[in-house]
């Protein structure tokens, strides 16, 4: 009897969790076949991960744009598929607007911009830098077989395993001045970066997030030439799942627990399938997806923390534009010379933080007519900030509406959600990837979500599930710097 496994969403998560479960099938001697079925409701891969053409020359991310050299399953899998990176472009300056003045902008000389940092951030930059790595050096834990690798039932033992739990419980205010992070450098440049990141101030996201951040400003990072969602493409591709992908068929409504065994997957056009096993790889947070189990499954019995208040996700506007920075915005006069990008920052105290009109504008290309590529993410309507902080003539190439990402509050460890939904007596399971995303949201952390999954699945079958990262026994890390 074959296994058949329903996997709802195509982005980092199901695309992962279809590939680590069929190169965990491929190293089992004995066993039953294996069938994968992705949903998917658009008409692509990728999810949250979405390459626009924004010119006959430039393709622009409006999604998730950039992962770290050290995130294994993203920056090895495109080494094996080959895959080139976008070339970094160089010497860019950078401008921290307060709302009323430059507070700093860097000059794209390196060794310059370093002297004047030290001198203005004192021993802050190191202090964050040390505390960030050690974060992620728990994190990258994950990826280790034994006891620490898991596979994990519920996000909460994960965390507890990584010694990951308190960075959630305390704010990155709070966790940064612990550590002796000055006042001046984490509102400037770790909640400058932690907006573009997450669209939040340090003192309403807890200290995991900020620490993403500044490991994401401080590493090596890489974007996929063409696109980062061709990695998950690559990932359903040999998986050798069957695709269901479309409004309609491919949208899924319902995932109930049949009398005997398995799972009835439903999907908008009425359609009913069976499977053994249910991988949820979407946000549960805001899905119409109605989940009918069991009222002892974990699902049920756990779930105020699948649909908490605090986690609404942020509404944000990622948007290419082609002009040219307006001097007037920034109060300048019109021969002024700005930075290449800018971050919007809260103004030093007593001055009120207000909502900023959008987070960042980010230089990525200069055309030969001297009009440059942006990529602008706001909170407030596109067409509104175009308007005033671009000179007339800029022109939206394109604009992507998100719910981005959740709000990451300061979280107690018994609200974050179990990844085990629920089990039938047969093996078969749901299971939820995305229960990553209550702690932090990145394209690694939900492929690393997609493998436990796919670990948990097997585990369950009586699979050997250790070893094998991610391309067979003998893979070794990349060497990585961060
Ligand atoms: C603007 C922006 C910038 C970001 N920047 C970065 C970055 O630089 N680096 C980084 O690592 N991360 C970044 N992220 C976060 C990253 O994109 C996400 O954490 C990650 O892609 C989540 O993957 P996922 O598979 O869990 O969810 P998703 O990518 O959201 O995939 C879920 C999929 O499920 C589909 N779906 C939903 N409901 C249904 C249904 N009922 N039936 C069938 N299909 C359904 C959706 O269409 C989607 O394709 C960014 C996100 C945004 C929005």
């Amino acid at each position: 009897m074959p296994k058949r496994v329903a996997i709802v969403g195509a982005g980092a998560g199901g695309t992962s969790t279809a590939y680590f479960l069929r190169q965990l099938h491929a190293r089992q001697s004995a066993s039953d076949t294996l069938d994968i079925t992705i949903f998917e409701v658009h008409d692509r891969i990728g999810g949250r991960a979405l390459a626009v053409n924004v010119s006959e020359e430039r393709v622009l991310e409006l999604g998730a744009s950039i992962f770290l050299t050290s995130n294994r399953i993203m920056y090895e899998s495109a080494l094996a598929f080959s895959f080139p990176f976008v070339e970094e472009s160089e010497g860019s300056t950078l401008g921290l607007w307060d709302g009323a003045q430059f507070a700093f902008q860097t000059t794209g000389k390196g060794w310059w911009d370093t002297i004047r940092g030290a001198w203005r951030y004192g021993t802050s930059p190191l202090r964050a830098s040390k505390a960030s790595q050690e974060a992620a050096t728990k994190f990258f834990r994950s990826y280790q077989q034994g006891p620490k690798g898991g596979p994990f039932r519920g996000l909460e033992q994960w965390l507890a395993v990584q010694e990951l739990l308190e960075y959630i419980t305390v704010s990155g205010k709070a966790f940064l001045g612990s550590q002796g992070v000055g006042e001046l450098y984490q509102r400037e440049i770790v909640e400058g970066a932690n907006r573009v990141n997450y669209s939040q101030d340090l003192t309403s996201s807890h200290s995991l997030a900020a620490l993403i951040t500044l490991a994401a400003l401080s590493g090596d990072t890489r974007t996929v030439s063409g696109g980062n969602a061709r990695i998950f493409s690559e990932f359903a591709k040999r998986s050798g799942a069957e695709l269901v992908l479309g409004p309609g068929k491919g949208r899924v409504t319902l995932v109930e627990r049949r009398e005997e065994s398995g799972y009835w997957v439903e999907t908008e056009d009425g359609e009913r399938r069976d499977f053994d096993a249910v991988v949820v790889a979407v946000p549960l947070a805001h899905n119409a997806i109605r989940l009918l189990l069991p009222p002892t499954s974990p699902y049920t019995l756990r779930r105020s923390t699948l649909y908490p208040p605090s986690t609404t996700f942020v509404e944000l506007h990622s948007t290419a534009v082609i002009g040219q920075l307006n001097p007037a915005y920034f109060e300048l006069a019109p021969d002024s010379s700005l930075p290449d990008s800018v971050i919007f920052i809260n103004p030093a105290p007593p001055t009120p933080s207000l909502p900023p009109p959008f987070h960042s504008a980010t230089k990525h290309h200069t055309y030969p007519d001297g009009t440059s590529l942006y990529k602008l993410f706001s909170t407030a309507p596109p067409d509104q900030v175009v308007a005033s902080l671009f000179l007339p003539g800029a022109k939206v190439a394109a604009t992507k509406s998100w719910r981005a990402y959740p709000h990451l509050p300061p979280t107690d460890p018994s609200e974050v959600p179990p990844i085990v939904l629920d089990e039938d007596s047969a093996g078969g399971a749901v299971l939820y990837p995305g229960a990553f995303e209550r702690v932090f949201s990145t394209m690694e952390s939900a492929c690393v979500g997609g493998r436990n999954a796919a670990r948990l699945l097997g585990q369950s079958w009586g699979w050997v599930v250790d070893g094998g990262f991610p391309d067979g026994p003998d893979s070794k890390p990349v060497k990585a710097k961060f």
